[in-house]
């Protein structure tokens, strides 16, 4: 396969500069990516049936010699409808075409077809608009069905993929050792590719399809493992000391049964001389700071550095800005270090970090940065997990000697995604949220009842709370989508006016972003106009009202993190999703929000909603597109192919072996898009 890779899409016969620019759209460059390229469903035409017996509303193969050839007549708008006729030994039934006058040359009277397509009944009268159709003497068994885009239909795809099957070599190698293939009972590459695409039978298929979809999750599975340096499981720096009570007693309140649990697993992870790799699952709102921060205390009074990544500046300034408050009069200076820091105040940093004078440092992907040195990095944190990629949380992890991990993550996943994704992670779940949190009240409201929310904001600014409102767009688009500039405008001048209105987004400058944060964090502006840059992290506890115009664009576990920056403290606090979507998938998920506020019933809800692939879709957690496999759906075949890249990598750690070739020729290939971004 590996020398089909390098094969242009281009030296396939029948596709040229334009076809092959056609191809790159669907993600296809290569003559190996085509063969990867595999069919989205299949029509069965193996088991034709009679037009009587045709299934209503679906699709279907009936078996029909043809008694009228299509004839055709001038219809309106200059269009040409082509009448026939068919029988199927039971009935006769009408075929009708329009604008194809092949098909009177094509459909030869006396001759026998399968035609595809549904089949209508009106009195009786059975008729078939437009059916595909083959010569009943070389009809398929089964016909495959590719994405297609403008200008590349399926039919020209297949015809294409019949092509690069030709081109596979004679000894074609094998990715899966035969010892794999026979201990999971799985077909050859050969007989995969030719069964996936062309296939024999609808089972044929399906044993090509389990055999690729354990490859590439192997294949998955392999290169996580492979990216990820374990080391020996030896930390450079063992904790001796447990400071975390004095820590508790610095907080302004007391920490949760949870949090306690949580810093306690880790203390002992730290403790024990090897590694930690833990991962914090908790909702919006329940507090995973609180336990980073223990954290980070104890491995500074053990004389250790400690680096907290965050995944946008706005996010780390805000932890930057509350934990230097409690750091820095217990002696630990902190340091912030993000894009947009002065360079004067970046050289001072660099220079803290390399000597170790800085105990703490709080940043966004700046940190990753090849200048960035630590004297004895000691503990990596990274917020909000899911954003970043794979290669990135490596990478932190390289600036010291094999340093603890904890990653700290909202959003729910399978424990068995969790494995894949995190590797050998340990878990701390927060299952509770701080006390005196209530429920916040959701609701979803169409446009026309914008002005007595507006009502309502107002009363609650007089009570002395604060209130977010989304807009998708920064300025005015074509469309109606409200945008963040001109909404704060109107709210000035017409909606809210006397009241204090900021507006935010990701094309303001850092340090307009960094004042305007500020000010709402201090209470000074009451309503903040923003685009979806606040979605995650931000605390802002006196924030009570959450409202989200065309609430449609986003989905639900969106939804639920933009909501989760209110309710922080112990007020009522209120989320307005605003939509005049009428569809029923808009109206289902705003119903779910409004229906509950906890996160892992909306993740559940979300994924059902959504499907599986868009759910663990590459934003979520950074790993590479996979062609064929859905870690949910496919959920034991993934527990098969961990099995397996465990017993392959026991035995060859780093597949230097001969027969592991084919396996590491593919793992790079899956990883060639993370390694380029
Ligand atoms: P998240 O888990 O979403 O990151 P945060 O760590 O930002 O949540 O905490 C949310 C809010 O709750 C913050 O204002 C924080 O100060 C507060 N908080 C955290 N733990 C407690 C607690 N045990 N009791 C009261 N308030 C808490
Ligand atoms: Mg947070």
């Amino acid at each position: 396969m590996a020398s089909l890779y390098r094969k242009e899409i281009r030296s396939l016969k029948g596709v040229g500069e334009r076809r092959a620019e056609l191809f790159q759209k669907l993600g296809v460059s290569s003559v190996g990516a085509l063969l990867r390229d595999y069919p989205r469903a299949y029509e069965d035409l193996s088991s034709p049936c009679t037009v009587r017996s045709a299934p209503a509303g679906a699709p279907c193969a009936v078996r029909a010699c043809v008694t009228e050839s299509p004839k055709g007549t001038r219809i309106r708008g200059g269009m040409t409808l082509y009448r026939g006729r068919a029988d199927d030994g039971e009935s006769e039934f009408s075929l009708l075409f329009f604008n194809n006058p092949y098909v009177a040359d094509l459909l030869r009277e006396g001759h026998e077809y399968v035609f595809y397509g549904k089949v209508t009944a009106d009195f009786l009268k059975y008729e078939m608009t437009s059916p595909e159709f083959f010569p009943a003497e070389t009809c398929p068994a089964v016909k495959p069905v590719y994405h297609q885009t403008q200008g590349l239909n399926s039919r020209l795809i297949a015809g294409c993929m019949k092509e690069a099957l030709l081109l596979l070599p004679e000894n074609l190698l094998d990715p899966l050792p035969p010892s794999v293939r026979e201990e999971y009972s799985l077909c050859g590459l050969r007989e995969a590719m030719e069964q996936i695409h062309f296939p024999v039978s609808l089972a044929a298929a399906e044993t090509a399809r389990r055999r690729l979809i354990f490859e590439e999750l192997l294949v998955l599975q392999l290169g996580l493992s492979l990216m990820k340096d374990r080391g020996t499981g030896e930390s450079g720096f063992r904790l001796e000391d447990d400071r975390s009570e004095e820590f508790f007693r610095l907080l302004p309140y007391s920490l949760t049964k949870a949090q306690r649990r949580a810093v306690g697993e880790a203390i002992t992870d730290m403790s024990s001389g090897r590694v930690m790799n833990r991962l914090v699952q908790g909702d919006v709102g329940s507090g995973k700071t609180a336990v980073a921060a223990a954290l980070c205390y104890c491995a500074a009074k053990n004389g250790m550095q400690a680096a907290l990544m965050a995944p946008t500046e706005i996010l780390a300034r805000q932890h930057y800005e509350a934990l230097r408050k409690i750091f820095e009069p217990a002696g630990i200076p902190t340091a912030l270090l993000t894009a947009s820091v002065s360079t004067a105040q970046k050289v001072e940093t660099l220079a803290g970090l390399a000597d170790g004078s800085i105990g703490l440092v709080v940043g966004t992907h700046a940190l990753l940065s090849r200048n960035v040195t630590f004297r004895r990095l000691g503990l990596v944190v990274t917020d909000e997990q899911h954003r970043f990629g794979v290669s990135q949380r490596a990478a932190l992890s390289e600036k010291g000697d094999h340093p603890h991990l904890l990653v700290m993550s909202a959003t729910p996943i399978p424990r068995t995604l969790a494995l894949m994704i995190y590797g050998d992670l340990d878990l701390s779940v927060l299952d509770e949220l701080p006390p005196g949190r209530q429920k916040i009240r959701t609701y979803a409201i169409a446009s026309d009842k914008r002005l007595r929310a507006f009502g309502f904001l107002r009363k609650q600014i007089e009570a002395g709370h604060q209130c977010y409102i989304i807009c998708p767009m920064i300025e005015e688009g074509q469309n109606d989508m409200a945008s963040v500039t001109q909404y704060a405008e109107k709210l000035r001048s017409k909606w809210l006016p006397g009241c204090s209105i900021a507006a935010l987004h990701g094309r303001m400058k850092p340090k307009e972003k960094d004042s305007v944060m500020r000010h709402f964090a201090s209470g000074e502006v009451s309503v903040l106009v923003s685009t979806t840059v606040v979605e995650v992290g931000v605390d802002v506890p006196n924030a009570t009202v959450m409202m989200v115009e065309n609430a449609e664009r986003y989905g639900l576990s969106q939804l639920h993190q933009l909501r989760g920056r209110v309710g922080r403290g112990k007020d009522q606090s209120y989320c307005i999703l605003v939509s005049d979507a009428q569809n029923e998938e808009t109206t289902a998920r705003l119903g779910v929000l409004c229906a509950t506020n906890d996160g892992f019933r909306i993740a559940d809800a979300d994924l059902k909603l959504r499907g599986p692939g868009d759910f663990f879709g590459n934003r979520q957690h950074g790993l590479p597109a996979l062609k064929i496999a859905d870690m949910a759906a496919d959920m034991d075949c993934l527990n098969l192919a961990q099995k397996a890249a465990r017993d392959i990598l026991s035995a060859d750690p780093s597949l230097d072996l001969p027969e592991h070739r084919g396996l590491r020729a593919e793992t790079r290939q899956l990883f060639s898009h993370l390694e380029r971004s």
